[in-house]
């Protein structure tokens, strides 16, 4: 083997103007640049794409980059583009015509990655694509879609790694995720078939949040986040919503605080959501309520606090959430508000909708215990009575210190009610 970290670290700079890399990028770089197979576990917001998409630069090379992220997709290619690096992405919104033309243009040489979403795989017209030129690169992202009985399983993500034997010359796989746990990880490897591997997991400790739990009422939290949200008018925030009319229920109740606040959920149209986006990455809107929907490749840096206003599906979801919170390094706050009620209704939810498109009754069984687990898991973390920053690295298999002294455990904040004091100043050396 040899080292091209330095090398890297120079194209590092020209190509995207990065000064460094960040924990990890340069040995999951320097892995598959050695022609190793390489699993990458790294939090939301490390910057993974560029640990890919700088072996891809390689001339004469050609990458094909698996992500079941539609809007992403186009983002990146966006992205690369604006970098000189030839990309494209094949998803639903392509023609025949178009797809033909892409995929000459690849096996031409002209195309460095090309971005498509799980199903293309399978497709007949893919295949014969696929077979015609030579992939150096496999890139699956999100690689956790690939866990049978994880929350964001892809029944076509099982075919991946059949996929990556198929091909002749076989590529170098490079899978990338922000959440796996131990077990997790050896699956995921075993899934995709990843030969002479290279696990790396860093550090997900994010030191600059402060998480809190609260226990309120639902009616409570909608006045309890309004006067946290009129407490710092300057600060930028994102509260997480189970349902759409959640969003604008909360976002009302803050507009009539005096706050720039929106709503953002599924049901807006293209038009309206770009707008909303484009206004909060400006700073014109400060507060976003918003479902699950809002978040995946939003990329503020300067976003003070979180607020989940009902408890997601699982921790992994959590942390996701949680995570947008302070990309830039400051003190960030994020709180989950919680009640009985919502565990109630995640179990339920549980029973009735987990593995429900399974066929086979012992998969779908399995499927609810897995989901339930991860109920129960989060349920312990609400009702904490040790610290949540070490609860939370327990949970993603990390070693942590018993206590953080920056969590509102350890700093016995109220259980029961959001403090509406200023930001907090204190922070762990
Ligand atoms: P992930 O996929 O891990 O969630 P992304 O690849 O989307 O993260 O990257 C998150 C952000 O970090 C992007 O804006 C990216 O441009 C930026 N970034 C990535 N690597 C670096 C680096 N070495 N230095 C500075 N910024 C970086
Ligand atoms: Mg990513």
């Amino acid at each position: 083997t040899r080292d091209y970290r330095p090398f890297a670290e120079k194209a590092l700079a020209n190509l995207f103007g990065f000064p460094s890399f960040r924990d990890g990028q340069a040995e999951v770089v320097n892995a598959i640049l050695n022609g190793q197979d390489t699993l990458a576990v790294m939090p939301t917001g490390a910057g993974k794409s560029v640990c890919y998409q700088l072996p891809a630069t390689r001339p004469g090379t050609f990458t094909l980059v698996v992500t079941p992220l539609r809007a992403l997709m186009r983002d990146q290619v966006q992205h690369l583009a604006a970098h000189g690096i030839p990309a494209a992405a094949v998803d639903s919104g392509v023609d025949a015509e178009e797809r033909r033309a892409i995929y000459e243009t690849a096996r031409a040489g002209g195309l460095r990655l090309l971005y498509v979403a799980p199903e293309r795989l399978v497709s007949r017209e893919f295949q014969d694509f696929a077979h015609s030129l030579a992939i150096d690169l496999l890139v699956v992202d999100e690689a956790h879609c690939v866990l049978q009985w994880g929350n964001d399983f892809r029944p076509e993500y099982a075919a991946i790694g059949g996929f990556a034997a198929s091909l002749t010359p076989r590529p170098v796989v490079a899978a990338f995720t922000a959440t796996a746990t131990p077990d997790q990880r050896d699956e995921i490897a075993a899934n995709l078939g990843l030969k002479n591997r290279f696990i790396i997991v860093t550090d997900f400790d994010r030191p600059n949040i402060h998480f809190r739990v609260v226990n309120a009422t639902p009616a409570a939290r909608l006045a309890q986040i309004a006067a946290w949200a009129a407490a710092r008018p300057d600060e930028c925030g994102i509260v997480y919503c189970a349902t759409r009319k959640r969003t604008e229920q909360m976002a009302d109740a803050l507009a009539a605080r005096g706050l720039a606040a929106t709503h953002f959920h599924a049901g807006m149209d293209d038009a309206r959501k770009a707008e909303v986006q484009d206004g909060f990455l400006a700073g014109r809107i400060t507060v976003i309520c918003a479902t699950t929907a809002f978040g995946m490749g939003v990329d503020k840096p300067d976003v003070r606090w979180v607020i989940n206003d009902s408890v997601p599906g699982s921790l992994e979801e959590y942390y996701q959430e949680a995570g947008r919170a302070g990309r830039d390094g400051k003190p960030a706050v994020a709180v989950l508000m919680w009640s009985k009620g919502d565990f109630l209704l995640l179990r339920k939810r549980a029973d009735e909708e987990a593995g429900s498109a399974l066929a086979d009754p012992a998969d779908r069984e399995r499927a609810r215990i897995a989901a339930k687990r991860r109920v129960n898991a989060i349920s312990r973390y609400c009702e904490a009575e040790r610290c949540l920053r070490a609860m939370l690295l327990d949970y993603f298999g990390q070693n942590a210190p018993e206590s953080c002294g920056d969590c509102s455990v350890c700093d016995g904040e109220d259980p029961e009610a959001l403090a509406e004091a200023a930001p907090a100043k204190r922070r762990r050396p």
